[in-house]
């Protein structure tokens, strides 16, 4: 049922695909709820209801309108804004539908990403009426965390043009946000009680060639305008982890938790992907950033059954795995985007011999995992606690381990606090309750 005039506008927004998306909800949440709006859970009853959508595969495109129809679903009144790198990925679905009534999914308004900035003025104006109203500008502390986390996007776009991908297409050159608006961002994060921030970007290792600054002078000025504010990246290429950037594993604010994208361990198919670097340089970054600090993690995402993949290149990939000990791969099998290079490619992987290939891959990740979570047991962690489950909290540890405690009252979201490892479910650390 829709609210009164008098009740709060009910938003919800949901965010598919990468941390970049999931960072710009979190700041349309941020400047709609200083308008006076209620952000709800993405499957409470909403009077709006937003959906960034994602395109990175042709699964993640089907995924966005399978979840735009079920939230249309849910909400048959809601006003149903629709945005992100699907609309651009596919403009004749989304944006040539001329008016709202005919758009087969129900959608009342549709924004590029290129306009994506625009859907909090558009919401004051159309559906708050809130022209005439004044609207405060900076974020109200007051407001409860939502998340135990920040995320704050500092870079949009890319400049590297990887075979297989539609994205960068989608999101346009890379382009690096004013450092004024980034510390902005985070003196808000750390107004509201955030402990920890994610700087996110599609091409984060590009943050700062627009503009002559870098990555590490970014960080660090964070680090002085918010001395204890813990950062973690969102991701980053490997071709792109300078040695100024491995310094900042050194620092103690700095989460010891990288996300490298490997997508394969061949030299073959990285070249044919453009990539842009290879296996060896890939290990020699993992080997540089664990010399700096023992207990530092890997995660990554690994494309298996990229066109002309053979099992000699496959068992390539498998090597990197296990000399890369990675916490967790999302692996995910290739799949042509219309458009790409990639998807003129000959000797495309029969689905079989792609299902077996990531079955395996995954099942090595596992191990590895599993490991990289049991070498933890006896060690002192830090999470980010994020949430309360039954007689539990959740958080998130520096090293990125999900890490489970007793509930106990004295902790909050979004606050730090030291936990000793006692237990490895092999996906999941327990420990005691800090003291
Ligand atoms: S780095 Fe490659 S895969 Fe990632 S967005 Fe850019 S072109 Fe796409």
């Amino acid at each position: 049922m829709m609210s009164t005039m008098n009740d709060p506008l009910r938003i919800s927004l949901t965010s598919l695909g990468c941390k970049v998306n999931y960072a710009e909800m979190e700041s349309l949440a941020s400047a709609l709820a200083a308008s006076g709006c209620d952000i709800v859970e993405e499957d409470a009853p909403a009077d709006v209801v937003v959906v960034n959508t994602c395109t990175v595969t042709l699964q993640a495109d089907a995924t966005s309108r399978q979840r735009i129809q079920h939230l249309r679903r849910q909400n048959p009144e809601s006003h149903l804004i629709v945005t992100g790198c699907s609309v651009d990925g596919n403009p004749n679905f989304y944006l040539a539908a001329p008016t709202p009534t005919r758009h087969p999914l129900g959608i009342d308004a549709v924004f590029s990403n290129s306009d994506k900035d625009s859907i909090a003025t558009y919401i004051r104006s159309t559906l708050l009426h809130a022209d005439s109203m004044e609207i405060p500008e900076a974020e109200n502390p007051a407001l409860p965390l939502r998340r135990g986390r920040a995320f704050i996007k500092v870079q949009d776009g890319c400049r590297h043009r990887c075979t297989y991908c539609s994205v960068w297409s989608a999101r346009g050159a890379s382009r690096s946000r004013s450092l004024p608006d980034i510390l902005d961002d985070a003196r808000a994060a750390a107004s509201r009680g955030h402990r920890e921030c994610v700087l996110t970007g599609v091409d984060l290792g590009s943050y700062g060639r627009d503009s002559g600054s870098t990555l590490p002078e970014l960080v660090r000025s964070i680090w002085s305008a918010i001395p204890d504010m813990r950062i973690r990246l969102s991701s980053i290429n490997a071709n792109d982890i300078t040695d100024d950037v491995v310094a900042l594993n050194a620092n103690e604010r700095f989460c010891p938790h990288w996300h490298i994208p490997l997508q394969s361990g061949s030299d073959a198919i990285l070249k044919a992907m453009h990539r842009g670097y290879r296996r060896s340089q890939f290990l020699r970054v993992v080997e540089a950033l664990r010399h700096l600090r023992p207990e530092t993690t890997v995660t990554t995402d690994i494309m298996t059954s990229f066109p002309g993949e053979t099992e000699r290149d496959h068992q390539d990939t498998c090597d990197l795995i296990r000399d890369a000990q990675f916490l967790k791969a999302h692996v995910f099998r290739y799949s042509p985007r219309p458009g790409t290079p990639a998807a003129a490619l000959p000797d495309q992987i029969p689905v079989h011999t792609a299902r077996r290939r990531s079955a395996e891959l995954r099942q090595l990740a596992a191990e590895t995992g599993s490991a990289e979570h049991d070498r933890f047991v006896g060690s002192r962690l830090h999470p980010a606690w994020l949430m309360q489950d039954g007689a539990e909290w959740i958080g998130i540890a520096e090293t990125y381990h999900e890490v489970r405690i007793p509930f106990t009252d004295t902790l909050t979201i979004g606050t730090i606090s030291p936990v000793t490892i006692t237990q490895s479910t092999g996906t999941a650390l327990r420990g005691a309750t800090p003291q």
